[in-house]
């Protein structure tokens, strides 16, 4: 596996391998990687003749009171990881090359980079589509992968390359959980045991609102309903920031019944914030 920490350095890299007539497949994540980092991975891998990753901690992408400084970093055992699964190149830019001094340009997603976490988290999806732009220039992807588990990132993300004329295919993939159906994430390391525990009743309010639809109750405020009730009756969670009934394209709530919906949360636990979300189809299979 290669190491890179120049963009300039990976520009040329990926020009090479373009020009040798092969394809690149990109994950960029911010490192702790689990299992659900290395399905994208893998997917990555099986899709294309080169496999890069990137980790790279965007502080763009954090406000001034949120966990840049204590994010999860591992980089030995993220290495590691990643030349176990056989990866090509692994670009790890320094923050201070990413944003030189005078750095002055962001990608803003309007609209949809508002809604859901936007709301609580501003500024923070004009640093994840202001970096994605950069790092697909610099490693010029045919596919790049993503985790459905961002919903919101990958509706940003997708815009962001159909306005931009983009010449790299997103693909999302799904949501790999625990076995109590935590979805996995960086930050489940910040949870004590009793808060690990607690934060199942994420996916169990999910996958219940899921059940209530499935029987054939649509009512968006009678879901959103049972979503925070089961969520607040876990005494570990601190806030819920929100949990309901949204439109998948768009991300408001539903105001005509479409063929899809999107069930989604962010709720903290203790001190820890943590989303999740679930698709369900309103189509009756036959
Ligand atoms: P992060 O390192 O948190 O920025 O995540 C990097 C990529 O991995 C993003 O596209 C995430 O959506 C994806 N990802 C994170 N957790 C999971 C998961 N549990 N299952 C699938 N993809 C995930």
């Amino acid at each position: 596996m290669e190491i890179i920490r120049i963009p300039g350095e990976m520009q040329a890299m990926a020009g090479k391998i373009l020009h040798q007539g092969k394809s690149i497949g990109f994950v960029p994540t911010m490192g702790a990687l689990h299992e659900g980092h290395l399905s994208l991975v893998r997917r990555a891998r099986r899709e294309n003749h080169v496999t890069a990753v990137s980790i790279f901690v965007n502080p763009m992408q954090f406000g001034p009171s949120e966990d840049f400084y204590n994010y999860p970093r591992d980089i030995d055992g993220d290495a590691e990881k990643l030349r176990r699964e056989e990866v090509g190149i692994l670009f790890m830019p320094d923050s201070s090359l990413m944003y030189p001094e005078g750095f002055s340009t962001c990608v803003d997603v309007e609209g949809i980079s508002g809604r859901l976490c936007g709301a609580f988290r501003p500024g923070h999806f004009r640093g994840v589509a202001t970096v994605v732009a950069k790092l697909l220039n610099i490693v010029k992807p045919a596919r790049a992968y993503f985790g459905q588990k961002d919903f919101q990132q990958t509706v940003v993300i997708r815009q962001m390359a159909r306005d931009l004329d983009m010449d790299t295919a997103i693909v999302v993939c799904p949501t790999v959980r625990e076995s109590d159906g935590l979805a996995m994430s960086s930050r489940n390391a910040y949870l004590s045991e009793r808060e690990r525990e607690a934060a199942a009743v994420i996916f169990r309010s999910l996958a219940g609102a899921s059940g209530l639809i499935e029987s054939g109750i649509i009512n968006v405020e009678r879901i959103k309903g049972f979503m925070h009730e089961k969520i607040a009756a876990e005494p570990a969670v601190s806030g819920i920031d929100y949990a309901g009934v949204y439109d998948p394209a768009t991300l408001e709530e539903p105001a005509a019944t479409r063929d899809e919906i999107l069930l989604a949360v962010a709720v903290r636990i203790g001190g820890t914030r943590l989303i999740d979300n679930m698709l369900v189809s309103l189509r009756k299979e036959r």
